[in-house]
């Protein structure tokens, strides 16, 4: 390690000085691959500063450290400025990405000290990206928010109300399977049982100022094990295993069961790890760095790699935080054997070999697309969406206009700013009202239940799917008969 020649800070553990500042090495070619633009990058980062990945430690000082040497690329030359969706809302620098960086930097070297409304231009930041994509200097926005975050998250005491809120919600549920798949049963019967007909026609749900999450409460399907491997019909050309996440698993079993078909139809055995859990996304972007930190290390523990040609993951928030998995444990080999098995079903799917049964059915329908931000700016795989239904005869494509500008959904950003969220997804309905599609197709689940809740508030009947259903319904394979199911071997999920 290099001798401390920094500043120094005190700490819970003493006093400690800063590392000195490293020299800036090249973090790779900007159009990489996920994977190799992030293990490109987490090589060019000091031993030092591997070993705080490593720990996931949240003392100020080592995130401190981290955030001044990934601020110190931006040259605050303003071009990601009009990319940035609260910078084109607000037209204001603290809301910016350049604006955010300085402020960052700045509480990071002591030059600011904490305050609520610092805290609160970091907040807004939907953490979409869309800078770190058009950055000339390469800045690692996305790195730089976390710890930002984190950072603020070890200096700030939250009240009572909202920390124990945030622990329930983040800890008892989402790191816990067994409890969201509990959660998800009670609210199945809440919609199956009339009571929710009952409060809504009431008026209770308004009164209990429940009203907004009630709506986004998409139909809950019910809940049954994932068995844990799927067969591949006929032959087998490959062995996959499905990531199946948390909210997507609960929420959205229909994606997840057409994807099992759909790959077992093209030839590949599905596992589906039972030890595997939520993804950490929301964690890592909350701040809560450690707890992201263990979420991935059960991950990693839950694959068996070196049996496996991929790990398909069908949400792209979920995928492009599993893509990330070596640059953030980067001293964890096991990470970097599991980033490099990570594929997103629809580019998995395009790359494929297409047995002769397995035809597309044609389908007279108006499907516009939209892309996630985590589609475009860490997977930087735009197009896939579009190649795959290119397959489908019939369908009238095409991409959404402004699709580089975040829907505003952004993991729980829809829910702790509904203000910011709800003006850009009006950006996104008025296309939508405009040219009124059959179907909307995207391959986020986040921006699948925000978009869906507007176009119900906008009384607009546009069906609103991921990508794979699609393909598994123009492959006659999505029927919900029980015959169906025990020919292919799935579990009944919807
Ligand atoms: S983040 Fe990149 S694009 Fe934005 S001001 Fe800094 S160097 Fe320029
Ligand atoms: S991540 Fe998105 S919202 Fe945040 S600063 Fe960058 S462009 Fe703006």
């Amino acid at each position: 390690m290099a001798s401390p020649t920094g500043p120094i800070a005190i700490t819970p553990f003493g006093p400690r000085r800063h590392p000195p500042q490293q020299p800036l090495a090249n973090p790779g070619p900007l159009h990489a691959g996920a994977a190799e633009r992030h293990v490109a990058r987490s090589e060019s980062v000091s031993e030092h500063q591997r070993r705080l990945f490593t720990l996931g430690l949240e003392s100020h000082v080592d995130l401190a450290s981290q955030i001044r040497y990934d601020a110190e690329r931006c040259v605050a030359c303003g071009l990601c400025l009009p990319h940035c969706p609260t910078y084109r809302e607000t037209r204001t620098e603290n809301e910016s990405p350049r604006g955010r960086i300085a402020l960052m930097r700045a509480l990071a070297s002591g030059e600011l000290s904490m305050s609520a409304r610092l805290e609160a231009h970091l907040a807004l930041c939907l953490s979409c990206r869309n800078c770190e994509r058009v950055c000339p200097a390469n800045v690692s926005y996305g790195r730089l928010i976390d710890n930002g975050r984190a950072l603020i998250e070890t200096r700030r005491q939250r009240p009572m109300g909202e920390r124990l809120l945030k622990r329930f919600a983040m800890d008892a549920l989402l790191g816990r399977p067994y409890r969201l798949r509990m959660l998800a049963k009670t609210l199945r019967a809440y919609q199956v049982s009339g009571l929710q007909r009952t409060l809504r026609a009431t008026g209770l749900l308004r009164l209990a100022g429940l009203r907004r999450l009630d709506s986004l409460l998409a139909p809950v399907p019910p809940q049954s094990r994932w068995r844990d491997h799927y067969p591949a019909h006929g032959k087998a050309i490959g062995r996959v295993a499905l990531f199946t996440g948390c909210v997507t698993d609960v929420f959205d079993r229909r994606t997840l069961t057409a994807t099992i078909r759909v790959l077992n139809t093209l030839g590949y055995d599905v596992d589906v790890p039972r030890a595997q859990g939520c993804c950490g996304a929301l964690h890592q972007h909350s701040g809560e760095l450690r707890k992201a930190n263990a979420l991935m290390q059960r991950n990693t523990a839950a694959f068996d790699v070196s049996s496996l040609d991929a790990i398909i993951s069908t949400a792209s928030g979920c995928g492009a935080m599993l893509s990330e998995y070596a640059m953030l444990l980067p001293d964890s080999r096991d990470a970097r054997l599991f980033t490099n098995k990570i594929k997103d079903v629809g580019r998995f799917v395009i790359n494929s070999p297409w047995p002769a049964h397995a035809k597309l059915t044609a389908l007279d329908a108006r499907v516009a697309i939209h892309t996630p931000c985590t589609q475009l700016n860490v997977l930087r795989d735009a197009d896939s969406t579009c190649e795959l239904l290119e397959r489908i005869p019939g369908l009238k494509l095409s991409t959404l206009p402004d699709n580089d500008r975040c829907c505003g959904a952004a993991g729980v950003y829809f829910l702790t700013h509904p203000t910011m969220a709800k003006t850009l997804r009006d950006r996104k309905l008025q296309k939508l009202a405009s040219s009124r599609p059959d179907i909307l197709a995207t391959s986020n689940i986040g921006c699948a239940m925000h978009l869906q809740d507007g176009l119900q508030a906008a009384r607009l009947d546009t069906e609103v799917v991921h990508p794979m259903v699609l393909i598994a319904r123009q492959l006659r394979i999505d029927g919900p008969s029980r015959a169906q199911d025990r020919s292919v071997g799935i579990d009944r999920a919807g």
